[in-house]
């Protein structure tokens, strides 16, 4: 029998796995009024989502210095987490999603998750679907370097043992796909998210998908060089 070589496919989680921005905005808007900031449209917000967040706080307030942010993203977590103990937090899964999972699982792939959450975020979010099992490697930007950098991608694949070349980043925004890059991995965009679809393929995508099956065709696909 031929040795078939571990496989490992990693999701970014907001606007890939779960659709949060409704969640993000209303913390980012209440962090920013805490703080007196004009508060930032909800495109604004979405356009930085998947950055580490302190980056992300900068972005939408470029007066705003590093040390600052990081104020300003201990609001945010705040926020997050009482709206959270308030049964206010709406995270579906994408449609389809549970279906890419269990065909990936089936055909022996190993899944990871590297995302700019928190592990506590991300914990509670996966909960809330009961997948944190699903994915035997958790990335967050808590315990890494954050996109685009590439940490998060080597931790992932050094904790699975996959090599880069087995391995395929899946993500929403440019972040994702340079963050594949940076690591010599290669990578497929979803264009359900927060980016445009163009901006995925300038920045490297390997193809951008419009559906669940189609991303699992994609994904399937990628295991037969
Ligand atoms: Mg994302």
């Amino acid at each position: 029998m031929r040795d078939t070589p571990l496989r490992l496919a990693v999701f970014d989680c907001d606007g890939t796995l779960v659709d949060s921005q409704h969640s993000i905005v209303a913390s980012m808007h209440a962090a920013f009024a805490h703080h007196g900031f004009d508060l930032p449209s909800a495109e604004t917000v979405r356009r930085v989502v998947g950055l580490p967040l302190d980056v992300a706080i900068r972005r939408l307030a470029p007066d705003v210095d590093e040390a600052f942010s990081l104020e300003v993203s201990e609001t945010y977590k705040a926020s997050f987490f009482q709206l959270r103990q308030a049964g206010g937090v709406v995270e579906p899964l994408f449609d389809g999603i549970e279906a890419v999972l269990d065909s990936l699982d089936k055909a022996g792939w190993l899944m990871g998750v590297a995302t700019g959450k928190s592990q506590r975020g991300l914990v509670a979010t996966l909960n809330q679907h009961n997948l944190l099992r699903r994915f035997v490697t958790h990335q967050t930007a808590d315990i890494a370097q954050g996109k685009p950098h590439p940490d998060m991608m080597f931790k992932a694949m050094t904790e699975t043992g996959v090599l880069a070349l087995h391995t395929v980043m899946i993500g929403d925004t440019t972040f994702d796909i340079e963050m594949a890059k940076n690591a010599g991995v290669q990578s497929i965009g979803v264009a359900w998210g927060y980016h445009e679809r163009t901006e995925l393929l300038d920045a490297g995508a390997t193809c951008v998908v419009s559906t669940a099956d189609e991303l699992t065709e994609a994904v399937l696909a990628m295991a037969q060089d």
